[in-house]
């Protein structure tokens, strides 16, 4: 094994996010904490054990993504991981959706991705040693199977996977891989904004009957950046409770 890894993991203030720094920190990596709620970052970062950073960063700008990776080069080196987990979604019928609503849901869950992704691609590079540079992108099982509700979200998700696909393409032969993980319906701030019935109709829907803890969408991103992992690159892992089970 080669130095401790350092890994960036967006949207970690909440749910998801926090899941991904806290198991990280868990399995020896150094981690920064990025997100566009700083404080809550820090409450995350301080509440955790291991070696963890909180961060400002808004995905759907590029002076903040290039202010964030030369913070992060200064305080705390280059990074070999990044998880990109920052999202945001309202629910509502697409009929009643506008432009404006559009443009935000893609600038947050998909040009997000790719702009973190493209900032950060050169730090991503050395390896062989079981610590390969990884990228790890949390879509949705929207963006495989569709979701009411979540129409041009789950284009959006749709478009990370496509994405993460090529990436991973293009990028192995710099000896990095790119995956993508799909959480069903989880436990998180995100998910409560939905209404009452969906949820309850979704949870009943779900053949292991209970919604995700988003540890258990941090335990796959957490193969994925293991080193056992070196040779899996290009996938999409749901962990949906079996709600999806994608051919
Ligand atoms: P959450 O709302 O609990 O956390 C999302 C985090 O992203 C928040 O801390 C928020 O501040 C941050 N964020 C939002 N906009 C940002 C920006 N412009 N720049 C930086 N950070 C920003 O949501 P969650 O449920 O933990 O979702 C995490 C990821 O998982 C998202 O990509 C989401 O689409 C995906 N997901 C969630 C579910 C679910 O059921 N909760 C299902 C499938 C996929």
């Amino acid at each position: 094994m080669g130095d401790v890894r350092t890994a960036v993991v967006t949207g970690a203030a909440s749910g998801i996010g926090a899941a991904v720094a806290a198991r990280l920190a868990a399995d020896g990596l150094r981690v920064v904490a990025a997100d566009i709620d700083v404080e809550g970052a820090g409450r995350v970062a301080e509440a955790l054990p291991g070696d963890l950073r909180a961060r400002r960063v808004d995905v759907t700008d590029g002076d903040s993504i290039a202010a964030l990776r030369a913070d992060v080069h200064a305080s705390v080196g280059v990074p070999r991981v990044l998880v990109n987990c920052a999202g945001w979604d309202e629910f509502g019928m697409f009929a009643d959706t506008d432009r404006a609503f559009w443009e935000k849901v893609v600038a947050i869950n998909y040009l997000g991705v790719v702009a973190m992704t493209h900032a950060f691609l050169p730090d991503l590079t050395g390896g062989g040693d079981g610590t390969e540079p990884r990228v790890v992108n949390i879509a949705s099982d929207a963006g495989r199977g569709g979701s009411m509700g979540e129409t041009v979200y789950a284009g959006a998700k749709g478009g990370v996977i496509a994405f993460t696909k090529s990436l991973a393409r293009e990028a192995a032969r710099d000896g990095v891989t790119a995956n993508a993980v799909c959480p069903g319906p989880t436990d998180t701030p995100l998910f409560e904004g939905f209404p009452d019935k969906i949820r309850g109709a979704l949870v009943k829907a779900i053949p292991l009957r209970r919604l995700a803890d988003p540890a258990d969408i941090a335990h796959a991103v957490s193969f994925f950046v293991s080193p056992g992992a070196s040779y899996v690159t290009g996938q999409v892992l749901s962990v949906s409770g079996g709600l999806t089970m994608n051919g």
